[in-house]
């Protein structure tokens, strides 16, 4: 193929680090990585108050914060754009394609932070998936204000989308920050009345979130109050006994969050998000689902099954040694390594594990397998044969069901014979095809938690979710 496979010694790491001693002693890692997307309809507040939490956290200037909150209003993309202005190199803008997910990296004095922001528009929603794809915890931004909330703008069909994918692609956590109380005198019951209506519509069978997964917190991005430092001269607001916002993003345990042993016992695995040649280097920038990687292992990207020893590493434009799970990396390989031909061998959307892993690893490039398929409202039914757009993580092929195996209605009726058709709300065990001559590198849900999900949409609206059970 042209492809160098790599001699058998450096399938290992040609470097030998004790990861073990390197994750205790290293500054970096002795902080935890988390991400969060932040959701909410225009005008919620999110810029302001992700530019307040830069500011307060000492990342950014008041100036800066003032610049780019007016260039994020000029930029108009409905959402906080403030990722994509504070963080991308010229090389990065102008390449364009990072871009559609706008990320910004920040570390406190505790954690590592990566901020997603949600692009507003529908047309955004395939890149949302993948924004969305990358985060452990969702920060759902709601104005409080009277008639503002009622009017329904809290969730507005958007929000509803982008809140119901963020459950269905797997996001632990929830938190509400219910935002503006500065306008409502820091009212107790008002916080209390829109947590209910909230927890109400979170909890429904359409959206399916646990009690568990939902916290709220009361802040105002404008003045700052309760976002990283609490005003304690609010005497209207002294009911409050929980955390700021930066403390609880602070301090939430997540899955992902694992001691140096369960990490290195973790399989690798790594979605791409970008891939370009440039100086002789092919780049490649992904999120580490779960594992450790380290510069000089030699990796195989799926489907393409290419297989390349990575030159070097980098997070947050920073050369490491190592990456570890919820980190975006790049990944930097010999573009003469890489055979001519024509299969591009990482395009978005592929998976990336270790060489020397795969076989006898839990991932599998396939073109039909087994799912637990839940569906949301549709206008119409959805037959077998039908066509529709499969995504995991942040990769989509056109896909269309083969078989029903079994459906279980709205009411809990189990259904295993005559089946031709799928309703709004029913869940059911179906075979799925990848249509073309394409496969999708996947793994079972009980083997990754990220890799074994998939949402499908049709004409351009999000119609079901599922768990991969079996292939
Ligand atoms: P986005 O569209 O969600 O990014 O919302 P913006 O951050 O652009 O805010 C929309 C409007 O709400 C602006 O006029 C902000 O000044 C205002 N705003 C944002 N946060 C607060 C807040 O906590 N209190 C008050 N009173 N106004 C706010």
């Amino acid at each position: 193929t042209g492809t160098t496979t790599p001699p058998k010694s450096a399938s290992k790491s040609s470097k030998s680090l004790n990861i073990e001693s390197e994750l205790a002693s290293n500054k970096t890692y002795a902080k935890p990585h988390k991400s969060f997307v932040v959701i909410g309809h225009v005008d919620a507040g999110k810029s302001t108050l992700m530019g307040r939490m830069l500011l307060d956290y000492g990342i950014v200037d008041a100036k800066t914060v003032d610049k780019l909150v007016k260039e994020s209003m000029r930029v108009g993309k409905g959402s906080f754009a403030l990722a994509w202005i504070l963080d991308q190199t010229e090389e990065e803008r102008s390449h364009g394609v990072t871009v559609d997910i706008c990320a910004t990296d920040f570390e406190t004095s505790t954690t590592r932070f990566t901020a997603i922001d949600a692009p507003g528009h529908k047309d955004f929603v395939p890149q949302m998936i993948g924004g969305l794809s990358q985060a452990d915890l969702g920060l759902l931004v709601v104005d409080s204000i009277q008639g503002e909330f009622e009017s329904g703008f809290a969730m507005d069909g958007q929000t509803k989308e982008h809140t119901i994918l963020a459950k269905n692609l797997g996001i632990e956590k929830l938190c509400i920050a219910i935002n503006k109380l500065d306008k409502e005198d820091w009212s107790e019951d008002r916080f209390n009345h829109i947590k209910s209506e909230l927890t109400e519509y979170l909890t429904s069978d359409e959206v399916q979130f646990t009690s568990d997964q939902l916290d709220f917190i009361p802040i105002s991005g404008l003045t700052g109050n309760n976002v990283v430092k609490r005003d304690s001269t609010i005497a209207s607001f002294s009911w409050y006994k929980g955390p700021t916002l930066g403390e609880y993003l602070e301090t939430i345990k997540l899955s992902t969050n694992l001691d140096s042993k369960q990490l290195i016992d973790e399989e690798f695995f790594l979605t791409v998000s970008d891939s370009y040649k440039d100086k002789g280097e092919l780049k490649v920038t992904g999120k580490v689902i779960s594992g450790i990687i380290q510069s000089g292992d030699s990796i195989i990207s799926l489907p393409s099954e290419v297989k390349l020893p990575i030159q070097s590493l980098y997070v947050a434009n920073k050369k490491m040694d190592f990456a570890i799970n919820g980190e975006v990396v790049q990944l930097t390989f010999k573009a003469s390594q890489v055979s001519n031909d024509n299969v591009d061998p990482f395009r978005i959307g592929d998976l990336v594990a270790k060489a020397d892993i795969v076989g006898g690893g839990s991932i599998k490039s396939l073109k039909k397998f087994t799912v637990s398929l839940h569906l949301f409202n549709m206008d119409k039914p959805l037959l077998v044969g039908m066509p529709f757009v499969l995504f995991r993580n942040n990769c989509q092929v056109p896909a269309r069901i083969t078989k029903l195996i079994e459906v279980t209605s709205a009411q809990g009726k189990k259904k295993k014979k005559n089946l031709l058709h799928l309703v709004s709300k029913q869940t059911a065990i179906v075979e799925v095809e990848i249509e073309g001559s394409s496969s999708l590198p996947l793994t079972k849900y009980t083997d990754n938690k990220t890799l074994g999900r998939i949402v499908i949409r049709r004409e351009g609206a999000t119609i079901g979710a599922g768990t991969v059970v079996d292939y």
